[in-house]
């Protein structure tokens, strides 16, 4: 993929987002810069806890930001007006973690998924309204009878099925999936993955697919962002991270991949990360990874390194690369 030639559609600038706690500032997202181009699906990995969440939400204007910039389709996405993010919020949608939380219980399924046709205006009638429900129920793999039941009465898959109906209910170009397979069973996540890399090549969507499962990941992304403690430490190609991967964070994480070839698997060496996790509460200058990395060096505790262009494409922080 030649990201020159592809239109941005999501720029992300150097995006801080911090929070007031009772130990000092808490850096959850401390200098983030990416860019999501059309059409395409950028991969978000990292630990529990490293900001991947914190990021996506800030750069949806979920939460105000602590500095940079956020532009969709070139539009400040944090200085937006009512009106503006009223417009934003029909071309830019979010499916949640917690298919069990994040579905209103009192609510039928049709109901749910209605929520931003009816916000937005977008039906002519009562059977218009119905007739896109039953369409979006059917897209997402479930049927109209399920329309009038409640969230309650679903599986986990099936909830993630609808929060993604509701998410597409008012075609949206661009949907942050946050964490959307962690809560599901293993046989579950290949499925929804599987569904939503359908819809995009059907209906043309660029992602932000945040997640800390690497293996799941590569299958959907055409880039990955590796995020350690509110930085991103590598972004490139997923073919390429998997192939080439130079942060000793990043090949960490890949190490852990089981391999489906047994012989390559009984070869696996996986890299244990052993050491210091860095406080993110006023954390000290340098590398914040220095704890834990089996290659820090004194420039490591002392300077922080920047996310440069290794080679094309392939962006790195890390003093060694
Ligand atoms: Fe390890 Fe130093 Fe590179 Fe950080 S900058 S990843 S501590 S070698």
């Amino acid at each position: 993929m030649n990201t020159q030639d592809r239109q941005p559609l999501l720029e992300v600038r150097d995006l801080k987002k911090y929070f007031k706690s009772a130990g000092g500032t808490l850096k959850a997202v401390d200098g983030v810069s990416f860019t999501i181009y059309k059409g395409e699906t950028l991969g978000m990995v990292g630990e529990s806890g490293c900001g991947k969440t914190t990021c996506g939400r800030t750069a949806m204007g979920v939460y105000p930001k602590t500095g940079g910039l956020s532009l969709f389709d070139g539009e400040d996405v944090h200085a937006m007006d009512r009106a503006a993010r009223l417009k934003f919020t029909s071309r830019a949608q979010i499916i949640y973690q917690d298919p069990y939380a994040s579905l209103d219980p009192r609510m039928t399924v049709a109901d749910i998924i209605a929520e931003g046709i009816d916000i937005h205006g977008l039906a002519s009638g009562r059977n218009d309204r119905t007739k896109r429900v039953y369409e979006l129920l059917d897209q997402v793999g479930l049927n109209t009878e399920h329309a009038n039941r409640f969230a309650h009465e679903f599986s986990g898959g099936q909830r993630q099925r609808i929060g993604i109906a509701r998410a597409l209910a008012v075609d949206p170009e661009f949907i942050m999936c946050d964490e959307p397979i962690s809560a599901l069973d293993v046989s579950i996540q290949a499925q929804i993955v599987n569904l939503l890399i359908r819809l995009q090549k059907e209906r043309g969507l660029t992602y932000l697919f945040i997640a800390h499962d690497l293996a799941m990941v590569k299958h959907i992304s055409d880039r990955i962002a590796v995020m350690y403690l509110g930085s991103l430490v590598e972004l490139t190609e997923s073919t390429r991270l998997y192939e080439n991967p130079v942060h000793p964070y990043t090949r960490a994480l890949l190490s852990a991949i089981p391999i489906p070839d047994p012989d390559v698997e009984l070869s696996r060496t996986r890299i244990e990360l052993k050491g210091e996790v860095t406080s993110p509460i006023d954390p000290p200058p340098g590398c914040r990874f220095a704890g834990r990395c089996s290659k820090a060096c004194d420039k490591c505790r002392t300077e922080t390194p920047a996310l440069r262009e290794i080679e094309p494409g392939h962006f790195a922080a890390c003093h060694l690369v």
